[in-house]
């Protein structure tokens, strides 16, 4: 059965800076792993510094070009104003925003986001949350943090991208088990499933099954981590997925018919 695959979590940068990482770049991988559509989120501020653009402005002129990929945006949290950097974000036709508590060394529960997480909840932005150890003090973005989120916001809708990885994988659960009543919280199916590179985030495919038969396949997303994983690692995934011991119908949702019904209203 051939699937409609609609991939989130590229990360995609000017060419100046990352040609690897460019919006060409991606197209080619997401034609090479016959990919329809796929959510590309902009740079973080800092890795745009020495161009001077605003990374969310900057995509969301180069996305015109591209109806293929949707626009997911950053904030910059040296400014004092996440709240309005949501309704910018909104503004401009994204319908998320990628957050990196250890990249971006903030704290998931921090005050100064508390008025971003209460506009993205009105406005129906989904956040998508790196979780898993990444070199930052693991107090700062420890997924059971997800489950207070959770409960402060009962109607934002996020992804706990990499389910916690390796190390956290079963908190990452426990969340994701503990708030499906509202639905709104969605494993990140992202550089989890690669034999040779990412092994502190790798959860092989009977996770993906346990996953499934837990949360559901209708809360799994299959994400690419573009361009940190090339085109043999994206369709390594895209393989483990397919051979999953589970339904076409539950394939094809992860693989892009939940992300679709996320965006776009519809599968
Ligand atoms: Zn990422």
């Amino acid at each position: 059965m051939t699937v409609d695959i609609f991939a989130n979590h590229a990360h995609v940068f000017p060419r100046e800076c990352r040609p690897e990482g460019s919006i060409e770049a991606l197209l080619k991988l997401m034609d090479a792993c016959q990919i329809k559509r796929a959510v590309a989120f902009a740079p973080f501020i800092d890795e745009v510094h020495d161009l001077g653009i605003d990374p969310n402005e900057w995509l969301a002129r180069e996305l015109e070009k591209h109806n293929s990929i949707c626009g997911f945006g950053t904030i910059d949290l040296s400014k004092s104003d996440p709240a309005r950097q949501a309704e910018a974000i909104a503004n401009l036709g994204f319908k998320g925003v990628k957050l990196h508590p250890a990249y971006q060394r903030f704290n998931i529960l921090a005050d100064k986001l508390l008025d971003f997480y209460a506009a993205a909840e009105g406005l129906g932005l989904i956040l998508c949350f790196h979780l898993g150890v990444h070199w930052h003090r693991i107090k700062d973005y420890h997924p059971l943090l997800c489950d207070e989120l959770a409960y402060f916001y009962p109607n934002l809708k996020f992804t706990m991208e990499h389910v916690g990885g390796l190390s956290f994988f079963l908190d990452a659960l426990a969340v994701l088990t503990n708030n499906l009543r509202t639905g709104n919280i969605y494993a990140g199916i992202t550089s989890v499933l690669n034999t040779n590179q990412n092994l502190l985030w790798y959860l092989g495919p009977e996770r993906m099954e346990l996953l499934a038969s837990l949360i559901g396949s209708s809360h799994m997303i299959f994400g690419l981590d573009f361009p940190y994983n090339g085109v043999a690692e994206v369709q390594e995934a895209i393989d483990v997925i397919q051979e999953l011991e589970l339904t076409a119908e539950d394939k094809a949702k992860i693989l892009g018919g939940n992300l679709a019904r996320l965006l776009d209203g519809s599968d």
